[in-house]
């Protein structure tokens, strides 16, 4: 029936099925916590049915390899299902808050309701991971959603397409399939929440669309997440996790290190281990081609022009016709060269020597808040030095990107790398209302408020 109901033009198609879904929602159908339970276990199993049908895509469109695309994709969704089935109940309970004396006869409490439909918009670097874990948060808390996967990689879209309708009811979960034309046509309809994912420029656009209908939203942006490996830190696996962390999907992770700060003191030695452990991890899938593409000839050709910004110390070898681009260590790197105005989002590392603290923190400060920041260090005290006087979204402490798949954690930015969080608990709060009740007893009633307001200051001030 929804079908022959969104027949027709765009804008009254989106119209429809926004409505549909509000309608469905403010229904109460997915009030109970059994409701949102079902929704979920079908998403699970979903999951399990299509799993080849998405590791053949992310192979198609950016040959992810199926042990990493399964551990990186699918399996941090799982793991996000599985701690909100676990929690949920608990989660959706009122919260009792305190009363203060002004308001004797009275309870205050909080209860998260949905927003009703919202839209997810997704990005093209972990195409299901990043259109699935905001879907979780958004069933949980009992919306409707409308995904948009990126057009950047059609063959993960249109398997997100299949499996979505396999298995949902339009009013529960819809897929939009399109470009940025797409996405804003969507974006006019003023849904109830925006989850975007994605550029810094393409967030300032969606924020300009929600400002329009005051649409609230969460937007988890970039940006260059710096590394700090201090003169204790354990260098050599220090040098294996931040290889891991850049070079796992070709540097194209959004809280990838962006570039690397090493104190001079064992600086070289530092370079030497970084060298030793990318061609460990990664030389063997670059000869096979195994190694994950580029997603298209537009970022191939901008981080092809990022090799000339350095000396190369290892790698640099590309085929643009494979749109490979082997993992490279840069020094020797301006600080003010092309590649380091923006994110790189690609497998080329810049390494740089550092003398003082000072030095970093002007240096980190001068660019934008990072997505995330990872510091190496033995010492407490230096640990402590620049993860509490530098800003950034979240990030580690002698680990790289690890943080992202605690679902205890906050996942978020701060400002140019993004407004909002989510994983876990936070995803449940984010696409939840929070509305605040007091319940007043009508038992007896204070005269205290019909008095004059000196006396009603005089216990506010007591
Ligand atoms: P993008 O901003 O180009 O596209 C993201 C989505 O927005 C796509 O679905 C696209 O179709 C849509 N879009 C593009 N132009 C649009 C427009 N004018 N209006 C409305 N929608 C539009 O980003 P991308 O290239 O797909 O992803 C890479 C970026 O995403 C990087 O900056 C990366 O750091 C960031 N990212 C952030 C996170 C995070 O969790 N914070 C995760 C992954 C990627």
């Amino acid at each position: 029936m929804l079908k022959e109901h969104i027949k027709g033009d765009v804008t009254f198609m989106y119209a429809t099925l926004k409505g549909v879904q509000q309608e469905f929602v403010f229904s109460g159908a997915m009030k109970s916590f059994h409701a949102r339970k079902q929704q979920l276990e079908k998403l699970k199993q979903m999951l399990h049915q299509h799993e080849q049908e998405f590791l053949r895509a992310v192979n198609k469109d950016l040959n992810k390899q199926e042990a990493e695309a399964f551990m990186m994709e699918l399996g941090t969704v799982h793991a996000e299902i599985t701690h909100a089935l676990e929690s949920l109940e608990e989660w959706m309970e009122p919260v009792n808050v305190k009363t203060p004396v002004t308001h004797t006869g009275s309870k205050s409490y909080l209860v998260n309701e949905p927003y009703g439909s919202v839209l997810i918009i997704a990005p093209w670097n972990y195409p299901i991971q990043l259109t699935f874990s905001p879907l979780v948060g958004a069933l949980a808390a009992g919306n409707s959603a409308v995904i948009k996967p990126s057009e950047l990689t059609p063959h993960t879209s249109s398997a997100i397409a299949a499996a979505v309708r396999a298995t949902f009811a339009q009013e529960i979960v819809a897929v939009v399939e399109g470009d940025a034309k797409t996405s804003e046509a969507l974006l006019k309809q003023g849904f109830d929440y925006i989850f975007f994912t994605g550029s810094v420029a393409v967030g300032k656009i969606v924020m300009k669309h929600a400002a329009e209908h005051l649409t609230p939203h969460t937007l988890e942006l970039g940006g260059k997440s710096p590394v700090i490996v201090a003169e204790d830190a354990k260098l050599d696996l220090a040098a294996k996790r931040i290889a891991w962390g850049k070079f796992t999907n070709a540097g194209q992770t959004c809280i990838a290190p962006d570039y690397v700060m090493v104190h001079e003191s064992v600086y070289k030695d530092f370079l030497k281990k970084l060298k030793k452990h990318t061609y460990n991890l990664f030389s063997q899938r670059t000869k096979e081609g195994t190694f994950t593409q580029i997603v298209n000839d537009k970022h191939f050709d901008r981080l092809a022009a990022f090799l000339n910004d350095g000396e190369i110390v290892l790698g640099g070898q590309s085929s643009k016709e494979d749109r490979l681009i082997a993992p490279t260590l840069l020094t020797d790197v301006d600080w003010d060269a092309p590649i380091m105005q923006d994110e790189i989002f690609g497998p080329i590392l810049p390494v740089f020597p550092f003398k003082s603290a000072t030095e970093v923190l002007v240096r980190v400060r001068s660019l934008p808040n990072p997505l995330a920041l990872y510091v190496f260090s033995e010492e407490e005290q230096t640990q402590k030095l620049y993860t509490e006087q530098l800003s950034f979204g979240g990030g580690c402490i002698n680990d790289t990107i690890m943080h992202v798949a605690n679902p205890y954690l906050p996942f978020g930015g701060k400002g140019p790398s993004g407004i909002g969080a989510y994983h876990g608990y936070e995803s449940f709060r984010t696409f939840s209302h929070q509305k605040g009740m007091l319940k007043q007893t009508t038992a007896f009633d204070m005269p205290l408020r019909y008095k004059s307001g000196k006396v009603m200051n005089k216990i506010i001030r007591s």
